[in-house]
């Protein structure tokens, strides 16, 4: 068997164009504002691919660039005055965030009904708790990569690998909201590989390359691959064995091209969804 490979370009092509087409039909273009701190590389190409895909979408967006040296009291101001604007629907700070800065306090500052990155605490509670709320953006896109590789989830045996905040956790409560049967791994685990061989799914939330390999995958098993990572040649290379793994599962994200498109379409999908919960 070789794995049908996931194309998340194409999934987030399409869900970005659901996404235009219900914007289309608003009297009012959801507002989108981004806030970057300090000039760190990887930010700058982030938040300058979310501005354009937003306005593609027909968003009302704009980026506010700080200065490296902003207190935490100056970007809380800023937070705050976001919160307070009707305009806004979305509210994201890019982290990574200068030093003097507690990702923290930001989280807890912006308005829940604006957290488009649903890491505020109350967002975090209604994932956890299974009632509605914005949920984190990759999370969100592994489920709709799933549901594009046709994988029933209901009922199925579920491993992630890794138990992040921002991808691990909300991962496993996604999975357990769609009725998984979720087993959450991590650095401690003591036989990986023989979790990993039981699961019908397996998400792989680590940072570490090739860390699952290609004799861990169950036969027909749909494998999410979330890591990115660079490889000793320099190219980007996920979490899992990818040559390895392809004879042996039924479908595969592949690392680029799979989890990586899905986040900022999924920042758009929770920014429409902020906008229609606020504004009916
Ligand atoms: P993190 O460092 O916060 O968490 C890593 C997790 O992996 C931890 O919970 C840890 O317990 C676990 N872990 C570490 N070593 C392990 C091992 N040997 N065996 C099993 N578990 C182990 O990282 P994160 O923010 O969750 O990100 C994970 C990966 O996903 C990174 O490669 C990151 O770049 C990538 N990522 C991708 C996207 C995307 O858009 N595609 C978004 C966010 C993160």
């Amino acid at each position: 068997m070789t794995a049908r490979i996931i194309d998340g370009k194409q999934v987030a092509e399409a869900l970005r164009a659901r996404i235009a087409a219900q914007v289309a039909t608003l009297a009012y273009k959801p507002g989108l504002r981004v806030v970057r701190v300090g000039e760190d590389p990887a930010s700058v190409v982030y938040v300058r691919n979310k501005d354009r895909a937003a306005a593609a979408c027909g968003f009302d967006s704009a980026t506010q660039v700080l200065p490296e040296a902003t207190t935490e009291a100056e970007l809380l101001r800023v937070v705050r005055a976001l919160n307070d604007d009707p305009a806004v629907d979305g509210i994201l700070v890019q982290f990574p965030l200068p030093g003097q800065i507690r990702q923290e306090a930001v989280i807890n500052a912006i308005d829940p009904a604006k957290d488009i990155d649903g890491l505020h605490p109350l967002n975090a509670g209604r994932l956890a708790s299974g009632a509605p709320g914005l949920v984190p953006c990759t999370p969100q896109g592994v489920m709709h990569l799933l549901a594009a590789a046709g994988t029933s989830v209901q009922g199925a045996r579920a491993v992630v690998i890794g138990r992040s905040v921002l991808v691990g956790r909300p991962v496993a409560q996604l999975l357990l909201a769609a009725d998984a049967t979720v087993t959450m791994a991590h650095s401690r685990t003591r036989d990986l590989a023989a979790e990993c061989r039981r699961a019908e799914i397996v998400i792989a939330a680590v940072g570490r390359a090739e860390l699952v390999r290609g004799d861990w995958i169950a036969e027909g098993a749909t494998v999410i691959d979330v890591g990115i990572n660079r490889g000793a040649d320099g190219k980007l290379v996920g979490d899992v064995a990818f040559a390895e793994a392809l004879p042996r599962a039924g479908a595969i994200t592949p690392v680029p091209g799979g989890v990586g498109p899905m986040t900022i379409a999924c920042l758009l999908e929770n920014t429409l969804k902020a906008a229609l919960a606020r504004r009916g």
